[in-house]
């Protein structure tokens, strides 16, 4: 599965030639007719993107470059297909491949077969529009399963349940050596309470150290009601701030399943809340021109100038904009020449698409929000700032320029924050 850092490589990863080549598979399920279909489904794709790299004038460049770019991509696309044609009836899995031969550049993933669908594209940038949706989607959490003398320790990433840790502290014997009642049951007692608040302890610092390391963002706890207040009693604070919620779980019998599945629940509730109050709040603080701005327009000049927090974008928003090829400056306006350093622009089909390498390598919190009636009035796109900055012409700059987002780690969150990836 995929790792932050793999993802910022590729948010990063240019191909001035536009041979960046990003393959989507979701595969059918197993069994079903539909596996042949999906290699030549592959097929055809790839057909169709070579057409549109041969297609295309490369102007200034000679045939001969033009020629060697077909070449490179084609070795890539016959990669993609053979990969295809091995996928078949590998129903657990989807597929992900971003590649450049042209630079050596060759990375697949396994992913959970959540994709809307198999694709394949060819641009500049890969393609991750399916990636952070995905990762918005799918929980990366920590599971904690305790009680008074067990506790289990599990990660969720991108559907994978893993068991990290088991501890087992057997509380102190009690037979007839605990002497009369009275005084030394009452000791005893209290030996017991203190064992238990001892376990208690242990397992909040393991789940410390682990949120420390940045092993996952949140967490959440399963454990009887009546082991709550015994355990919160020994939280870090900050670990009880990253607590998304708790389930009621018998640490010796919990099945996988169980657990997967709370903590499914759970992580897309609080997901759920977490892109209402950003969404509330951005168009609130947007209404009193504070840290606030929606539309396309002043949402790429406050990406440009660093601003960005959290940014909102509808769950099919589309829009058209053109890049700037020196300075990578994206304007809503479709303008022939950059405002920012005078060279040509080039249009870009799916503006929320164009934007995604900045969040990524920025950090930004992203939503992408569904059916919001408020939120289509202004446009399918928002964002929550950390400052204003003054808003002049004359502080447009390159996006590649903007100072990085230090609100936010970069162990923080998903392209969930996609990081969630924004979500999560
Ligand atoms: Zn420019």
């Amino acid at each position: 599965m995929i790792t932050r850092e793999q993802i910022h490589e590729l948010a990063q990863f240019e191909d001035e030639g536009a041979c960046a080549l990003s393959f989507y598979f979701q595969p059918t399920t197993p069994r079903n007719k539909a596996h042949k279909e999906e290699a030549i489904l592959t097929k055809d794709l790839a057909r169709e993107v070579l057409r549109q790299l041969e297609g295309r004038d490369f102007e200034g460049k000679s045939k001969t470059k033009t020629k060697n770019k077909c070449e490179s991509a084609r070795a890539d696309l016959d990669r993609i297909v053979r990969l295809s044609q091995e996928l078949r009836g590998n129903g657990a899995h989807a597929k992900a491949v971003f590649a450049c031969s042209a630079q050596k550049f060759w990375r697949q993933y396994d992913l959970p077969a959540h994709l809307s669908g198999t694709q394949l594209l060819v641009d500049r940038h890969f393609h991750l529009k399916p990636l952070t949706q995905l990762l918005a989607s799918l929980p990366s959490l920590g599971i904690v399963l305790v009680d008074r003398h067990r506790a289990r320790l599990f990660e969720l990433r991108l559907g994978e349940l893993t068991e990290r840790m088991d501890f087992f502290h057997p509380l102190p014997h009690r037979g007839r050596s605990d002497g009369f009642k009275g005084y030394d049951g009452g000791h005893a007692e209290r030996r017991v309470a203190d064992e238990v608040r001892q376990h208690c302890k242990t397992v909040a610092d393991v789940l410390k150290e682990a949120l420390d390391k940045g092993m996952f963002e949140h967490w959440i706890l399963g454990c009887q009601d009546t082991h709550w207040p015994q355990f919160a009693a020994q939280l870090h604070s900050y670990a009880s701030q990253k607590l998304l919620g708790r389930f009621t779980a018998e640490v010796a019998h919990v099945s996988r399943d169980e657990i997967r599945s709370q903590a499914e629940r759970i992580f897309a509730d609080s997901q759920k809340k977490r892109c209402d109050d950003a969404l509330r709040e951005t168009l609130s603080q947007a209404r009193s021109s504070g840290r606030g701005v929606t539309g396309l327009r002043r949402v790429l000049r406050s990406l440009e100038s660093g601003e960005v927090q959290t940014l909102l974008v509808g769950q099919s928003y589309h829009s058209q904009a053109v890049e700037c090829a020196g300075c990578g400056h994206l304007d809503a306006h479709l303008v022939s020449f950059c405002p920012v350093c005078g060279r040509e622009t080039r249009e870009v089909v799916d503006v929320a698409e164009a934007i995604l390498p900045r969040v990524i390598s920025h950090n930004i919190e992203l939503f992408y929000v569904s059916d919001d009636a408020e939120f289509d009035k202004v446009g399918n796109i928002a964002a929550l700032l950390r400052f204003r900055s003054e808003q002049n012409t004359s502080n447009v700059r390159p996006i590649n320029q903007a100072p990085p987002n230090p609100s936010v780690s970069r162990r923080a969150g998903l392209v969930g924050r996609y990081r969630g990836l924004a979500s999560g």
